[in-house]
Formats: structure tokens, C-alpha cells, sequence
């Protein structure tokens, strides 16, 4: 169960970059942050559009002298007060992720970044070597990881409860862009841009978090892949709006993505299957307190959430926050993870390796893997479909 007595004598101060009034995530970043009062949001430079940042920013609690109308201001004037900002979560569009990271590091400042965490892979390489330099945490906001269900999956995979792993299927298909949306919706404009989105766009949109959630769970390495990518809606070439990929892993693995933001009629349909040699398992985001444990020969059981029959001893946190039966969802899931990163914040400005080698979270080589993914698709689907290196 989770420990709700966890408290820091003062909690993080932490500022937001992008997340504007009307933007997709930048709710999520702020109610995960608030969720366990471990930080305190204190300053932003929330938006491309100055007096949006200062009204929004004023309206949800911040003094007017610490809504910025740009990162760059933000990062000085914060490092120059005895109350500055700690750390520093980057909502922005993905080109823009390196520049802000790195500004954020150089400043002094730990970082909670959005995926994909950068448009090519040697940059996200670099934010590594530069967040190990000055010794600053860096996450990269993998959402989903935080739900238990997934910490069950790893758990079951990790004790042998369905052999060897023969199989991963990953799949994240949703509707939203079954239609020409990018025409009024400035959210889907940015999203569709080579320069803004990088070379793919639903591969890193979505494909991105069923990619980190199996390889997390089952913790096989890729080796190569062949992905073959379509754009449906015309116009959005080069980019995809639909993909499916074929995977070899390291222990002899394969498996399969589909990624498309053209699969009308769906939600999310984000699904992870798992098959080994005597039992399979299965996740879906939109039940997300449910697992499914298929053995071989017996009749298929439903796990639940925040029940005894789960492995207890997952993690030092706890992440279940209510019985079972009670849903809980993607708020939680988020607040999970931005617990952890408090955590591990604080233990880096204690000094404390034991504590914060004793707490995961999806770092920067999540974010590194996830540029990989994306990179080697579009070299494999830009050669005809042909497999590639996972590099
Ligand atoms: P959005 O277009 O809805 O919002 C972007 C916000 O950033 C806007 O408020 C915009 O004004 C602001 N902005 C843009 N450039 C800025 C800059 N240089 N400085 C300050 N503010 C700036 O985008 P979104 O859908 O919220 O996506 C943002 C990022 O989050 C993307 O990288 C996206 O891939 C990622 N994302 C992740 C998840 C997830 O589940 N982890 C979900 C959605 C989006």
C-alpha cells in the first residue's frame, strides 16, 4: 500500500516549461507534481505567447514576477534567488526538448522531461553525459509506467510465472487523426512537422510508451527491427500516421508494434501482451488495474489491483493508493512516478547513493532507448521495410 506518511522537510521547489493554458499534458505535469506535496510549483515559463504564461500562470497561484515569458529568463532569474527553482519538468513540443534540458542542467537544475526526449540520439546521448556531470537527475515521462499493474507484470515475468519469453506484442492505436485534424487543431499542427515532431510522427508519439512498458517489463534488449510506415492522410508525409514493426530480441525473442493514430473508431487500444514458453499476460491502458494471467491448459485469471495474491514487496514506494475494486487511473499512475522522482531528487541533494540506487524510475536511457526506437524505424521503413540494427 502506498506510503502516504512520506514527507520532505521542505518540499522541491519546481517551475514548468510549456504546459500552457489549453496544451495536452501540461495539466498532468502539474497535478502529479501537487498529488503528494512533495514539490511546490513556484515559477514557469509556460507558454511560446508571454501574456498567456503571465495571466494562466497568475490564475493558478504563481506571483506574477515568476511567470516568464521565456525558459531562458526563467533559468536565470530562478538561480539567482534564495528560493529559486529545484528542478524543472519540459512540456514543450519535441523539438525544443535538448535546448531547454540542457539550459535547465547548466542552471543547476534537475529535469523531468517530455518524450520523445530528443529528435536524434547522440543529443539525447549528450544530456546523459551532461545531467552525470553536474550531478542533476533526469527522468523522461514515460506516464504509464507508474501503474501497479505493470510493477505486477515485471514482478511475474522476473520470477519465471510464464517461462521464458517467446513473444511481446505491443500495440498504442488510437483514432484522433483518422481525419486531416492538424487543419484547426494547433496541438496536431506541431505533431505532423518534421521539424518540430522529428522524422516520425506516431512511432514517438505513441509507440514510444507500449515500447518502454514491455521492454520494462520483460527487460529484453532489441537487436534489430524492420518497420514498415504509411501516411494515410496524405499530407503528412514524410511522416506516419500509421506503422507496424517486427522485432528480434536478445534472448532469441521476436515481436510485433502497432502504432497508429489511425485506427478509427479506437481510443486508445494501448495493449501489451507478453507470451512465454508455459503462460502469457496482458495489459491494456484503458483497464489498467486489471492483468491478465493466461496459463496454458487452465482457465484464464483476471488480476486486480491493491489485492493480497500480488506480489507485495514490488518496490520501496508502495504505489497502491486505494483497495481494490476502487479504480484508479492515470493521475495515479503519473503521481507514482513524480513521487519517485522527489525521492530520488532528495537523495541526490543528500548524497544518499543507497537511496537512490533503491528507487526506479524511467530515466534518461529510457529516453535515449526511445529516440533509438524511433530512428531505427525510419531508417528500416525509409530503406523499403528492410531490418536494421537497433542503434
Ligand atoms: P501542446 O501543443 O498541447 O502544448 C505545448 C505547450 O508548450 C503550449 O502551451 C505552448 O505554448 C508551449 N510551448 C511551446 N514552445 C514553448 C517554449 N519554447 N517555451 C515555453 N512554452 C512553449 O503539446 P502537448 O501535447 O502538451 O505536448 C508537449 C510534449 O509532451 C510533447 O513532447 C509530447 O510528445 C509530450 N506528450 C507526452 C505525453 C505523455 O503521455 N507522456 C502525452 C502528451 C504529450
Amino acid at each position: 500500500m502506498f506510503n502516504e506518511e512520506t514527507r520532505l522537510s521542505v518540499p522541491i521547489r519546481w517551475g514548468l516549461v510549456g504546459g500552457g493554458r489549453g496544451s495536452e499534458i501540461g495539466h498532468s505535469h502539474r497535478a502529479a507534481a501537487a498529488r503528494d506535496h512533495l514539490f511546490t510549483f513556484v515559477a514557469g515559463a509556460l507558454d511560446l505567447d508571454a501574456d498567456r504564461c503571465a495571466d494562466f500562470g497568475h490564475k493558478m497561484g504563481l506571483d506574477q514576477d515568476r511567470c516568464y515569458p521565456h525558459y531562458k529568463a526563467m533559468f536565470l532569474s530562478e538561480s539567482q534567488r534564495d528560493d529559486g527553482i529545484q528542478a524543472v519538468s519540459i512540456a514543450t513540443p519535441n523539438s525544443t526538448h535538448f535546448d531547454i534540458a540542457k539550459a535547465a542542467i547548466e542552471a543547476g537544475l534537475h529535469v523531468i522531461c517530455e518524450k520523445p526526449v530528443t529528435l536524434n540520439v547522440q543529443d539525447a546521448i549528450t544530456l546523459k553525459a551532461l545531467a552525470e556531470k553536474h550531478n542533476r537527475f533526469f527522468a523522461v515521462m514515460y506516464g504509464y509506467a507508474g501503474y501497479p499493474m505493470i510493477h505486477q507484470a515485471k514482478e511475474m515475468v522476473k520470477r519465471g510465472d510464464i517461462g521464458k519469453v517467446r513473444i511481446v506484442n505491443m500495440q498504442f492505436a488510437h483514432g484522433f487523426h483518422s481525419e486531416e485534424i492538424e487543419k484547426f487543431s494547433e496541438g496536431a499542427q506541431w505533431r505532423m512537422s518534421p521539424t518540430v515532431s522529428g522524422p516520425s510522427f506516431i512511432i514517438g508519439d505513441c509507440g514510444t510508451h507500449p515500447f518502454y512498458l514491455a521492454t520494462l517489463i520483460t527487460d529484453l534488449k532489441v537487436t534489430s527491427l524492420l518497420c514498415a510506415r504509411q501516411s494515410f492522410v496524405e499530407s503528412r508525409s514524410p511522416l506516419e500516421d500509421n506503422a507496424n514493426i517486427l522485432f528480434k530480441f536478445d534472448n532469441g525473442a521476436v515481436g510485433t508494434l502497432w502504432a497508429s493514430a489511425i485506427n478509427a473508431g479506437s481510443m486508445h487500444q494501448q495493449k501489451i501482451r507478453i507470451i512465454g514458453e508455459k503462460a502469457s499476460l496482458e495489459w491494456w491502458d484503458e483497464y489498467p488495474n486489471q492483468l491478465r494471467y493466461e496459463v496454458q491448459g487452465e482457465p484464464a485469471q483476471v488480476l486486480e489491483r491493491g489485492m493480497g495474491y500480488l506480489y507485495s514487496d514490488i518496490d520501496a514506494v508502495g504505489c497502491s493508493r486505494v483497495g481494490g475494486g476502487h479504480p484508479e487511473g492515470f493521475f495515479e499512475s503519473w503521481s507514482n512516478l513524480y513521487h519517485r522522482y522527489a525521492l530520488v531528487i532528495d537523495a541526490i541533494e543528500r548524497q544518499d547513493e543507497e537511496a537512490q540506487k533503491s528507487l526506479w524510475y524511467p530515466d534518461i536511457d529510457a529516453g535515449i532507448d526511445g529516440v533509438k526506437l524511433i530512428n531505427s524505424c525510419v531508417k528500416s521503413a525509409d530503406a523499403g521495410a528492410v531490418w536494421v540494427d537497433y542503434e
